[in-house]
C-alpha cells in the first residue's frame, strides 16, 4: 500500500460547539472503532499515534474538542488513538500521574510510533499543524486564544506536546510529585534539555489553538 500524503492546505474547519451530543457523534461517525482509534484505509499511515487527555470534570471542553479532534485527525492520515485519563476521586489533581500513568496503558494495547499529550480544553484551529511524529518533541501549541494568541515564555511546553516513544522514555517522563496546577509541564521541558534534545515548534501561524472557556483551578504553591 503506497504511504499516506500529507494535506498541504487546510481541508476543513474546526467547530466550536460544546452542544454536541457525544454519543451523536460516534452513531455518526461508525468509522471510528470501539476504544476510540482509526487508521487510513486507502494508504499506509506515516504515524501511529497516542492521544493521553488529562481529564476531569471538564465535559464541557471536552464535548467540543473529542469530535474535532477526530476530524482533524482523520483529514491528515493519522493512526491514531485517544485515551482519555480521569482522575477519580476528589484529592488534589496531579496532571503529571494520570498522564504516564495513560502512557503506561497505551504501550500495552499497541506499538505506537509517539505520543501527543493534549490538554483538554484546547481546540486546533489549523488543519495544516500536523499530528506526525516529530524527530524531537514538539510543542504544538504555539499561540492560544485566551493569551490573544501572543507566545509566552520560551520553555513553556504545556498544552499540546508529542513525543516519540523513545524520547518520553528517555526523559522518563512526567514528574508524579506536581499536585494542583502546573509545574509538570516546565519540569518535563528541563528533562529534554538535560537528556540533550531540543524542543521545536510549528510556524505561529501554524500552531494556534482555540482555548474554551473553563473556570480556574486552583493554583500549586510551588508557583
Ligand atoms: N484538567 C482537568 N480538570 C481539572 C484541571 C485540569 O481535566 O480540574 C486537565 C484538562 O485537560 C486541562 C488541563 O488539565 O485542559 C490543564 O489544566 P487547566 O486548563 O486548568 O490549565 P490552564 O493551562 O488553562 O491554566
Ligand atoms: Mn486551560
Amino acid at each position: 500500500m503506497v504511504r499516506c500524503v500529507l494535506p498541504r492546505k487546510e481541508l476543513g474547519k474546526t467547530v466550536i460547539d460544546d452542544s454536541i451530543d457525544l454519543h451523536q457523534f460516534s452513531k455518526e461517525h461508525p468509522e471510528i472503532q470501539p476504544g476510540g482509534w482509526w487508521k487510513p484505509r486507502d494508504c499506509k499511515a506515516r504515524s501511529r499515534v497516542a492521544f493521553v487527555i488529562p481529564f476531569r470534570d471538564r465535559w464541557k471542553t471536552l464535548r467540543v474538542l473529542l469530535p474535532q479532534l477526530h476530524l482533524v485527525l482523520q483529514r491528515q492520515k493519522i493512526h491514531y488513538r485517544i485515551f482519555l485519563s480521569e482522575q477519580s476521586g476528589n484529592e488534589t489533581f496531579n496532571k503529571g500521574r494520570i498522564m504516564n500513568a495513560a502512557f503506561l496503558e497505551s504501550q500495552k494495547i499497541f506499538s505506537f510510533d509517539c505520543v501527543t499529550f493534549h490538554d483538554a480544553d484546547l481546540i486546533p484551529e489549523n488543519d495544516r499543524n500536523l499530528y506526525v511524529c516529530p524527530y524531537m518533541p514538539r510543542h504544538m501549541s504555539v499561540l492560544v486564544s485566551t493569551l490573544n494568541y501572543t507566545g509566552f515564555y520560551n520553555l513553556l511546553i504545556g498544552g499540546v506536546l508529542e513525543m516519540n516513544i523513545s524520547h518520553f522514555r528517555d526523559v522518563n517522563g512526567y514528574s508524579n510529585e506536581y499536585w494542583g496546577w502546573g509545574g509538570e509541564d516546565d519540569d518535563i521541558a528541563f528533562r529534554i534539555e538535560n537528556s540533550g534534545y531540543h524542543f521545536i515548534r510549528p510556524p505561529r501561524e501554524v500552531g494556534r489553538y482555540f482555548m474554551v472557556e473553563h473556570k480556574k483551578a486552583y493554583r500549586n504553591p510551588q508557583r
